[in-house]
Parts: C-alpha cells; structure tokens; sequence
C-alpha cells in the first residue's frame, strides 16, 4: 500500500482534500471532481443577511441578526463549512497553497448569486495582522480576492489594514470575539460613497466582517457586503 502510494504521489503529487486519495485533474486540485461536486450548498432558508439557516418563518432573518443590528447589509458563503472544503481553506492557510486561492474563487464564482458584484465599487481582502502575513508570506484571503477581482474586473483595493495584534477567533464566543476586533482595523485610501464587497475565508459569527463593515462605514462607505468561501453553520 506505501508503496502504491509513494508512486501515485510521485505521479500525481496532490490528493485530494477530502478523501485523500491522488489526484491530477488540475482544474480540481486539492479537490477530486467528487468531492467538489459533493461539497454542501447552503440551503434556501437561510437568514438573508448572515446565510445562516433558519428554521422559522421570519423572513427578516435570524435572531441574531435582528437583535445586533449588523453594520455588512449581507454576506454569500460558496458553501458549508465541512469536509472537504474546510479541508481546503485549511490547506490555503497553512501550506502557502495559492492555486487552492484559485479554486477557491472559482467555487464562489460558481455557487453564489453574482448579483453581489452589481454596482459594487471595489474588492477587498479582510486583512491579516502584519505579523501574520509575514510568518505566513501571504494572506490566503487576499489571493481569492484577486482572482474574483480578475474574474469581475471590479477593482481590488486593500482599504483596510488591521493595527492591532489580535489573539486567534476560534476559541473565544461572539461577544468576546467583538471586544477582542475593537479598534483592530483602520482604513486606507478613499472609500467614502463606495460599495465594497469584503471577502474573508470563513464566516463563524460574523465578528471580523461587522468590524471592518464598522471600520468602513465610519469612514463614510456607502455599502458594505460580505463574500465568503465557507460559513460555519
Ligand atoms: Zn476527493
Ligand atoms: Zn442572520
């Protein structure tokens, strides 16, 4: 079995994110055809604002959403965040995988409503702290950035830029998440009037895209919408 595996990898040096076995249809790489085929769409009841889904009829969307009053008008995830392409965003992270960037761009371009790009102004990255960045040499979030921007030819602007050193998101709850983001992001250049579309990797709480929506409308964005790969459910 080693064996077998050390030739198809010599062969075929990917497999796949989700079921690991080897890959070599480039299009699809870090993903097989099955896999991405069988990656999980939000259902069509979901919150119109977080993409959240809701089991009850408000068609104002979820509680959350209702009680916090959000500062993006709406975010569109390509999928659920699971399998496969939890996998992937994981891959694009920490390997430095940027033709993962690319299929990650092209599955959103796919799978959600490109009414979003309408009268949208410019792209751009939810940004890493410069420490991270540079332990990382990129950020993941600005590469898929850049391919929807190719894709649309809406400008990718990098307008926001985070100023504070912020632990890591996943092991704190929403409140604490907002209290641990205030303050973190400025703005860079002119966005006043502007819809933006900012893209980040996943949505989990909303925390991160609320701040930087906050962090742009107090400079007098018009619109702020967010753009995803993934959204915890
Ligand atoms: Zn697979
Ligand atoms: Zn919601």
């Amino acid at each position: 079995m080693n064996i077998i595996n050390g030739l198809l990898s010599l062969l075929f040096p990917t497999e796949c994110a989700g079921c690991k076995r080897y890959i070599k249809d480039f299009k699809y790489v870090y993903v097989c055809p099955a896999c991405y085929d069988g990656l999980r769409q939000l259902q069509d009841r979901i919150c119109p604002a977080c993409a959240k889904p809701i089991q009850s009829e408000h068609a104002d969307g979820c509680r959350e959403c209702r009680e916090r009053g959000n500062e993006f008008s709406y975010v569109l995830a390509a999928g659920v965040f699971e399998g496969a392409l939890k996998e992937m965003i994981h891959y694009m992270k920490f390997n430095n995988k940027k033709s993962a960037a690319k299929v990650a761009a092209g599955l959103i371009m796919e799978r959600v409503d490109l009414k979003i790009f309408i009268g949208a102004d410019m792209i751009v990255p939810a940004p890493l702290s410069s420490a991270s960045s540079t332990a990382r040499g990129y950020n993941q979030t600005y590469e898929v950035a850049k391919y929807l921007s190719e894709k649309t030819g809406i400008p990718l602007m990098q307008s926001v830029r985070k100023i504070k050193e912020t632990p890591a998101q996943n092991t704190l709850d929403r409140k604490e998440r907002l209290k641990n983001l205030k303050g973190a992001f400025e703005t860079k250049g002119a966005v006043e009037g502007k819809t933006i579309i900012v893209v980040d990797d996943v949505f989990t709480t909303g925390a991160t895209i609320n701040e930087i929506a906050r962090t742009l409308k107090k400079a007098s964005a018009m619109e702020v919408r967010g753009l995803v790969i993934a959204r915890s459910i």
